[in-house]
């Protein structure tokens, strides 16, 4: 693709070069290998991180559906190159794999997706990480620091990191930065132009599109691609082809799905914040971080968060009452889902983080499809309700999918 074409069509037509409308899907789990020298150059090539020669060999070690993919997500990214894992927690286990050769200690900046907050706070892959703000990274830095991690705008509040301002601290110490860039994708935000090395993403969430296909991608320059592609090779973490086919054409309407649901979440962000039931609203282009979500993003996204009056109880209530809403973990889809982080997404980390991400009791999170948003503000006003009908059940009918549970399966831990 040249730099000249307009973000829309680039993503339209992304690796897709001499086709007509859709790419195959190989299947196969191997390949045949008529020449043994030519299979001997392959294999070798593949295990030093490399490109196939002639036959791709075995789809451990490379599938061309799935490459497709990563051609398209890194021309999208405007990277040299990206490598596809079986899910978002897949890449940045690779990732920190990588990581781990150059250097045991990783700096990481909260809040985090609660998944990579668990992975990196246990120690599980022999890494220690020393946890920061973002202001507090070139202090947190020791000699033996591989990795500066963050991801902006950050889980599941929304607050942003300013991303040039934390290379800039981190290529002091030539140590190189990553972006979880889930919650922007590259429609919004490119973070290798600001200067990071890697960009990773859930392409389960924004990319697929459709809540329908999982996997994790990072792009990155082609030498960073080597190794990362070699650690697949060795721990086995595919993307399947299927998915690889099904994110590939996620991508196609990326721009146009991320401009619909962005206009529903700015609406509904600004109706939120004017409802007597809610504390506070959460939204980049709100409150402290607008200056640096104007600076650093082409939009806010579709993404929110907002703390309900009456905590815990309040917060069940209104996932409770949704009906057009799905009360349901993960985002990114066409359709509107509404989770408690404290109880689901971040019951996992600390008391400590919580507190610090200011993930409380009352706090919901929202990721805004591309729905009517009339529809999706009368639902959420009836959900809120007013005190005095909030704790009667009678009132409200329930819609045959979703069964009212237990207030106790949302106990903090
Ligand atoms: C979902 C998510 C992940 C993990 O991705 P999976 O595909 O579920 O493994 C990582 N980071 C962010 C920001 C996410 O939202």
């Amino acid at each position: 693709m040249t730099a000249k074409l307009h973000p829309e069509t680039t993503f339209v037509h992304a690796a897709r070069g001499g086709l007509a409308h859709s790419p195959a899907i190989d299947l196969s789990t191997t390949y045949r290998i008529d020449d043994l020298e030519t299979g001997r150059e392959s294999l070798a090539a593949q295990a030093e991180g490399g490109e196939p020669v002639g036959t791709p060999i075995y789809a451990r070690l490379h599938n061309p559906t799935v490459r497709r993919f990563e051609e398209a997500l890194a021309s999208a990214e405007g990277a040299e190159d990206a490598v596809a894992y079986s899910s978002g927690m897949a890449a940045i286990t690779a990732l920190l794999l990588a990581a781990k050769q150059r250097g045991d200690h990783i700096v990481a900046v909260r809040p985090l997706y609660g998944g990579t907050d668990h992975l990196l706070a246990s120690g599980l892959l022999g890494l220690r990480t020393t946890f920061t703000d973002a202001a507090d990274v070139a202090g947190a830095i020791e000699p033996t620091t591989s990795l500066v991690f963050l991801e902006t705008p950050g889980n599941p509040t929304l607050s942003l990191v300013d991303i040039a301002e934390v290379v800039a601290q981190a290529s002091l110490h030539d140590v190189p930065v990553a972006v979880d860039n889930t919650f922007a994708t590259p429609v919004l935000q490119r973070p290798l132009d600001l200067g990071a090395t890697y960009v990773v993403h859930s392409a389960t969430k924004f990319i697929g599109g459709h809540g329908d296909a999982l996997g994790g991608v990072i792009a990155t320059d082609k030498s960073a691609a080597k190794s990362l592609r070699q650690i697949r090779i060795a721990t086995g973490a595919v993307m399947h082809p299927i998915g690889g086919y099904m994110l590939h054409r996620g991508l196609q309407t990326l721009p146009l799905r991320i401009k619909a649901a962005q206009r529903n979440a700015q609406k509904l962000a600004n109706l939120l914040q004017s409802h007597p039931e809610i504390e506070q609203v959460f939204y980049p282009s709100m409150g402290q971080d607008a200056m640096l979500c104007a600076r650093q993003m082409k939009g806010p996204g579709a993404v929110l968060a907002f703390e309900v009056k009456g905590g815990m109880s309040a917060a069940a209530d209104v996932m409770r009452k949704v009906k057009v809403i799905t009360p349901a973990v993960s985002l990114g889809s066409v359709d509107t889902l509404i989770q408690h982080p404290a109880g689901l997404t971040h019951q996992i980390v600390t008391d400590d983080a919580k507190e610090a991400g200011k993930i409380t009791a009352g706090l919901l999170r929202l990721s805004v499809g591309i729905e009517d948003p009339d529809d999706l503000w009368k639902d959420l006003k009836q959900a809120l309700g007013v005190s005095q009908s909030k704790h009667s059940d009678a009132a409200v009918s329930w819609p045959v999918m979703w069964t009212p549970k237990s207030q106790d399966r949302l106990t903090l831990s």
